[in-house]
């Protein structure tokens, strides 16, 4: 790997109103610079996305997902769509089908989510993690991402959609979300349930939880915002008892588990058989598993590409940063729906502003680099950008173009 990987990047503002300039166009030609050619005739092509739950259609439109599948067709390679068997289940209802992909979609892990690899994983405190068979046994990876927010680390990018998403469901939802409880925030022998309430009841976020099943206290570090760097009322409440901490560490160790497991599947292909491909549109603060609509609270920015898992998602939030939150849609939220930063100026990725400071959205990339994933330092080639576009005299613009029914 090159240490400045190329990033492609097509905006969704173009030049000119002509079909040559706008983002069809300017996908084809991600696709064509990430070089689909080591793509080889039979090789079986596992485009791994999310396809949302229940409601959640603010995923990638199946229109781009279509023009992917049809341009790895034409390398003579068989494309399937894979995720986790409830998406799979239910894709019909958000438009994803066989039809309109032009390729089967199947469960990454199998119907019965148990069609596995063990695979062995050096963080501490986790031996090992399930990954999904059907993304083990296909030759060619095309990691098709929504970039969105998210709860646990601020950010779901190309990491999350392999990381999790390349993982049967015990090892996404107890193994890689538990490892937040790994180290210790608060003495549990001097914990109670009614103690417990009292930090539930000052917390605006009602993160701290109790579990009757367990009879065992826990912070469900999805919820928390940390206060964004304010008076933390838990601690307060608290007043010592338990010596409660609301620690960085903890919100690290889900972003080292995603990079390590990131680089499990990407390990199991060739180098050369890897592309990645985020959709930068309808970027909502929270992740596709919530299963509703949300607000986009970034306006919609464009496709990043590259071959580089690092350089991609350190690219696009870069340019979410650059782009920052569309003020006039948070005026609307309500703060029990979601919590900002009352400093909104304040020297944080937007996803910090909304999820917390502790949820740094860069590390991810910073621990698959140190891993050596890929690199943060990469150079973006903007295609058909709005300014070249902006010279050219396009053809002249038909409507209805075919077929015609007049
Ligand atoms: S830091 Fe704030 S948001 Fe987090 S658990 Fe404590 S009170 Fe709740």
């Amino acid at each position: 790997m090159t240490s400045e990987p190329e990033v492609y990047f097509g905006s969704t503002i173009s030049g000119v109103t002509s079909r040559f300039a706008n983002m069809s166009e300017k996908l084809d030609k991600i696709l064509e610079l990430l070089d689909l050619s080591t793509i080889k005739k039979r090789d079986k092509v596992a485009v791994k996305m999310h396809l949302g739950f229940n409601d959640g259609y603010q995923t990638v439109p199946v229109f781009f997902v279509r023009r992917v599948v049809e341009a790895v067709k034409k390398q003579g390679a068989f494309p399937f769509v894979c995720d986790n068997p409830t998406a799979v289940y239910n894709a019909a209802e958000r438009g994803y089908t066989q039809e309109t992909c032009g390729c089967p979609i199947i469960p990454v892990a199998g119907v019965h989510d148990g069609y596995v690899q063990k695979k062995k994983v050096d963080i501490e405190g986790v031996k090992s993690l399930y990954a999904a068979g059907a993304l083990l046994d296909a030759d060619v990876l095309v990691n098709l991402t929504h970039s969105k927010g998210h709860g646990s680390c601020g950010y779901g990018g190309a990491f999350k959609n392999i990381a999790l998403g390349g993982y049967s469901g015990p090892t996404r939802w107890q193994t890689i979300h538990g490892v937040v409880q790994r180290d210790k925030y608060f003495d549990e022998t001097k914990m109670t349930k009614d103690h417990l309430e009292k930090l539930r009841t000052a917390c605006p976020r009602k993160a701290p939880a109790w579990n009757d099943s367990t009879g065992k206290a826990s912070l469900e570090f999805y919820e928390c915002d940390q206060c964004h760097g304010g008076k933390q009322l838990c601690i307060e409440a608290d007043g010592g008892v338990t010596g409660w901490t609301i620690q960085e560490g903890n919100f690290d160790s889900f972003q080292e588990l995603m990079a390590a497991a990131a680089k499990i599947i990407l390990d199991s292909f060739d180098e050369s058989k890897i592309f990645h491909l985020n959709f930068l549109l309808d970027i909502t603060p929270f992740c596709d598993c919530m299963g509703m609509a949300m607000p986009a609270v970034i306006d919609d920015i464009g496709i990043v590409g590259s071959r580089d898992i690092v350089a991609v998602d350190t690219a696009s939030l870069d340019l979410i940063s650059k782009q920052g939150l569309n003020e006039s849609v948070l005026k609307k939220i309500p703060e029990r729906y979601m919590r900002v930063n009352p400093n909104l100026r304040a020297k944080l990725h937007p996803f910090q502003l909304i999820h917390g400071p502790y949820k740094d959205p860069y590390k991810v990339t910073q621990f698959g680099e140190v891993r050596g994933m890929g690199s943060s330092k990469y150079r973006l080639i903007e295609v058909l950008s709005a300014r070249d576009t902006a010279d050219i005299e396009p053809p002249k613009h038909q409507y209805e173009s075919g077929p015609s029914f007049f």
